[in-house]
């Protein structure tokens, strides 16, 4: 692929709650980033954290994003050429990519605590990474016995050098995944994919060429790089975003008051009020004021995205919800 093709972004909700406010503020940035420089935008469901996925959180997530006035090229309610779009539909997959990394020796049976395992099916948000993996079971060679069973995961050989990568907004990045990050799982109990290497291997075979998040998943890119390695794929291009998060700096949750953008919709809340919010809130509008994301897309770059934290206040959702700003 040329350099300056344009680039392929996706908008990866996982449906195991509402989005909120947060949520949104991302996926604006992600789908501006994409769209002000004409690329094509895949819409992703990222479902596989049974049983914390809520069945009724897919729809409410599609219709969100397509409230918020976001559109997307291919996704699991118009199709595309690398359909499926829901993650528990590609199981299979997963499976082949698993294939090609244990063939490699990246891969060791791990029959580790049930907190680890279980942990390993979502993205690790904040301070979910939990302590470095002490290589218990990192002895283990191809050929050697597999524990019972249901009873082990799969975790990946993480890298022994430095990585290092230059992101968009947050600049040059650089740890030594083995030491910081301490080898991860790449399946559940069950066998089938986590977190880690669902998002890999869906960014591979979807021909995803810019990955933007919040910033929270940092620690998760370095394990992602050494996948996309691992498994000889060029990197994406890492944006990573700022969180935002309530008045105590804690990211958004329910104990921060009803963010949810169900609740703005159903109180006659105006998008343009939340897109505004948003735009205004990452540094990218002096003030706010109701705005439609494709009206921005001429005036937006990265590069003016402020990379501190953005704090949202009780006084804002009430804001939002009277248009007074
Ligand atoms: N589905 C993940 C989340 O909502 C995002 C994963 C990613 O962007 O790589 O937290």
């Amino acid at each position: 692929m040329s350099l300056d093709a344009p680039p392929v972004g996706r908008l990866a909700p996982s449906p195991t709650g509402a989005q909120h406010l947060g949520n949104a503020r991302t996926y604006i940035l992600a789908w501006l980033s994409i769209r002000s420089r004409g690329g094509r935008v895949v819409l992703r469901i990222e479902d596989i954290d049974s049983p914390r996925v809520k069945p009724w959180a897919v729809q409410q997530a599609v219709d969100d994003l397509a409230w918020l006035g976001l559109d997307w090229d291919e996704g699991p309610d118009i199709g595309g050429q690398h359909a499926p779009y829901i993650q528990t539909q590609r199981i299979d997959r997963y499976r082949v990519v698993l294939d090609r990394l244990r063939e490699q020796d990246l891969l060791y049976p791990c029959a580790c605590t049930r907190k680890d395992i279980e942990e390993a099916a979502s993205a690790p948000h904040e301070s979910q990474d939990g302590p470095v993996y002490p290589d218990t079971c990192a002895g283990w060679n191809a050929g050697d016995p597999l524990p019972e069973a249901g009873q082990f995961c799969w975790r990946f050989r993480s890298r022994r050098q430095r990585v290092s990568f230059v992101d968009r907004v947050v600049g040059p990045q650089s740890k030594i995944p083995h030491a910081v990050l301490g080898d991860f799982p790449v399946t559940r109990k069950t066998g089938d994919a986590a977190y880690q290497l669902a998002v890999v291997a869906d960014d591979i075979a979807m021909g995803i060429t810019e990955v933007c998040r919040g910033d929270d998943l940092l620690p998760s890119t370095f394990r992602q790089i050494d996948l996309f390695e691992a498994l000889g794929h060029p990197l994406p291009q890492f944006v990573h975003v700022p969180l935002v998060v309530g008045s105590d700096g804690r990211r958004l949750a329910k104990r921060h008051g009803d963010t949810r953008l169900s609740y703005f919709r159903e109180r006659g809340a105006r998008p343009e009020a939340i897109v505004g919010w948003a735009l205004w809130s990452a540094g990218l509008l002096q003030s706010w004021q109701p705005i439609q994301p494709q009206e921005f897309v001429e005036s937006f770059t990265l590069d003016a995205i402020a990379s501190e934290k953005t704090i949202v206040t009780v006084a804002e959702y009430q804001k939002i919800i009277d248009a007074s700003f």
